[in-house]
Parts: C-alpha cells; structure tokens; sequence
C-alpha cells in the first residue's frame, strides 16, 4: 500500500477533479448538530468536523425504498437500477467496517444483484475521525480501516496523508499527481504514531464483546429483556440507523390503471411488530422483549458464530438515536452485571415497583 501527501487546502481541488463524471457524496451539516451523506455540486459544503452521520452509508447502496421491478398478469419488467458512478468521500473507519460487513453479507451465500452494481460503481474515499462518548470502535476492532476503501485521508496538522488502497484509487491520485507529495519524512511518521496513540487514548465507552455470545446464552431468560420492553417503543429506530442492520420487506403497489404492480423493496426492522407477522395475522415475535433479544442475539452472538466478529461496528448510532436509551452500550452493560443508568432501566424500576 503506497502512502502520498496532500495539502488540506488542496483537498477541493482533488474532489473536484476526479468527480466530473460521478456524483460526489460526503458529510453536510443538517440542523445545529447533526450530519449526513448528501451529494454536493461543491465539496466546500463538506463539513469534516463531525463524528456520525444520521443515517449510515447503506442509504447510498440500497435505498430506504426502490422499485425492483413491475409485475403483469404475464410478465415483469426490470426496474433499471441506478448505474450512477458515485464517489462516496468521508467515510469513518466504522462506517467502512460497516460496509465490508454488507459486503460479505449480500456476496456470501446469495449475490444481491441491487447491492452488487452500486457497490462496483461507488468510490469509497475514508477519512480520520476523533472519538466522543458514544464510539465503541474501539472495543469492536473497528476504529482503524486497513481495507474496505479506494483511498484513505489521515488530516495530521495541515497536510493529509493518504493511504492508496486500490488500483481505483490510484487511478484518481494519477488525475492530478501535482497534488501529491510521495515524500513522507520521519517527522510526518512521528507526527502520525503520535497522533494513533492520543487518539485511542480519547476513547471513553467500552464493551466486552468478547464475552457477549456467553451473556447472550447465559442470559436468555434475565429479566433485563422484560425491563428493556416496558420502555421500547418499537419505533424501529436502531435498526434503520444501524450500518449492519439488513432486513428488508417486499410490498406490492398496484398501478390500477395499468393492471400491473410495482414491487418494491424497503428497509424493514426486526423492533417492529409488523417484522414476524405473517399471513393469517399471527406473529411469531409479538412481544417487545422477544423482538429485543432477536436483535442483540444478531449483534452480539449469531453473527459472531457466523462471521467470527459481532455485528456492531461501534459506530454509536444507536447511543445517539434510541429516545429510551437501548442501545448497544446499555444493553451490554446489563448483560455484564453492570448498574446502568438509561431511561429504560429507570422506567423499568417505577413500572416493577
Ligand atoms: S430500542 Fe429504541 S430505537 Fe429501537 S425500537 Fe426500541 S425505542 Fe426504538
Ligand atoms: S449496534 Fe449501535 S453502535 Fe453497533 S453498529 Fe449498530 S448502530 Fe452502531
């Protein structure tokens, strides 16, 4: 892997010459303070300084909701999926875990043709982050990104040091190479250990995952899933903002006057009540607290079992979203014995007493 320097006042110029035949996305500012990806005609609406976005980049590769295709008594047509080159810049090192995480899923067992032909067409350039009370990468192994992108923005005082991690990404270093510096000095590789080593020092919020697939087991039948359940409002929240959360529905809509269907496939979220309910209205997971484990369970056992990492990339969305306080810290913390202070804990104690 070949390491360049850039500028950071030169860092518009690079955006804007590699993404005259793609959309560019990255981080913008919504609100007082929060974030998200958006495409821009100009990378000076980039806003660098933040530590999440709402949604995570799943939104670029499958959409909340899009057509697959239109059925008729007879046939179906295709929806055509959109090809678009996107250059996806920004993107955190959990957010990265997070898509290698999509990556294996959707390829592994059954290829995902919608998944498949947006990943091929999207760019993915990273960039370094600074921790706050939320971030768990850290403790799931994922604050650092060795592969999963084109290249890699490391901002170290003025300049950026740049990891090329594919042959696209030194593809777009080539567009313009009077942009980069190929000389690192020993000061910039002191400049950079230094900068790891405060960096993990930053981080303030901590789960044993290692030890999470034994709670789960262990502590299946713990009260902690009833206490969860009289807070949750099943609103589906964690799921949707959540990098690794996959589950989607199909639903038909009726174009009446054409005797033809739309079938559409949308963001689903096992929290809701709606999930695993099936035909003839029964539902396998009515309860709130059923629901709860099912989502940890994938979190921090099953997927383990299967892929041998959890299914959380400690990105703190969840910390950030859940108006009750479920979130993967909290919910880990009551698995390992721990006094928890969060919304639901408290709600749990006056509804039991
Ligand atoms: S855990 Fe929180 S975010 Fe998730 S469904 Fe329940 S209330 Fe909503
Ligand atoms: S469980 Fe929470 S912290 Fe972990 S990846 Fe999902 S949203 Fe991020």
């Amino acid at each position: 892997m070949r390491i360049v320097k850039l500028k950071q006042d030169r860092l518009n110029s690079f955006l804007e010459a590699v993404s005259t035949d793609s959309e560019l996305w990255g981080p913008v500012k919504k609100g007082a303070d929060k974030h998200r990806f958006k495409i821009v005609d100009n990378p000076a609406e980039f806003d660098l300084d933040y530590t999440r976005t709402i949604l995570p980049p799943k939104k670029i590769f499958l959409p909340p909701r899009f057509n697959m295709f239109k059925a008729m008594p007879t046939a179906y047509e295709e929806e055509t999926m959109d090809p678009t080159k996107k250059i996806l810049f920004g993107v955190h090192p959990c957010d990265i875990h997070g898509i290698l995480i999509m990556d294996q899923f959707y390829t592994q067992t059954y290829n995902d043709p919608y998944y498949i032909r947006s990943r091929e067409n999207t760019i993915i350039l990273g960039h370094s982050c600074w921790p706050d009370e939320h971030c768990l990468c850290h403790s799931t192994g994922t604050d650092v990104a060795n592969e999963g992108y084109d290249l890699f923005f490391t901002a170290l005082n003025d300049e950026y040091l740049v990891w090329i991690g594919s042959s696209k990404g030194d593809d777009l270093v080539r567009i313009v190479p009077e942009l980069f510096n190929e000389d690192l000095s020993d000061r910039d590789i002191q400049n950079y250990i230094r900068w790891r080593e405060d960096r993990s020092k930053a981080f303030k919020a901590e789960i044993n995952f290692k030890a999470m697939p034994d709670f789960m087991e262990l502590k299946y039948r713990d009260a902690v899933w009833e206490n969860l359940s009289h807070a949750c409002l099943a609103c589906g929240s964690c799921s949707n903002v959540c990098p690794t959360c996959t589950c989607y529905n199909v639903n038909d809509k009726p174009r009446l006057s054409e005797n033809a269907s739309d079938i559409a496939r949308c963001w689903d979220a096992c929290t809701l009540e709606s999930y695993s309910e099936v035909a003839g209205g029964e539902n396998f997971r009515e309860s709130r607290s059923e629901r709860l484990k099912l989502y940890y369970t994938h979190k921090l056992q099953a997927f383990i079992s299967k892929y041998g990492k959890p299914a959380c990339v400690g990105c703190g969305r969840c910390a950030a979203t859940c108006p009750v306080g479920i979130n993967v810290k909290t919910v880990a913390g009551a698995l390992d014995g721990e006094e928890v202070d969060a919304f639901w804990s408290r709600y749990a104690t006056e509804v039991t007493k």
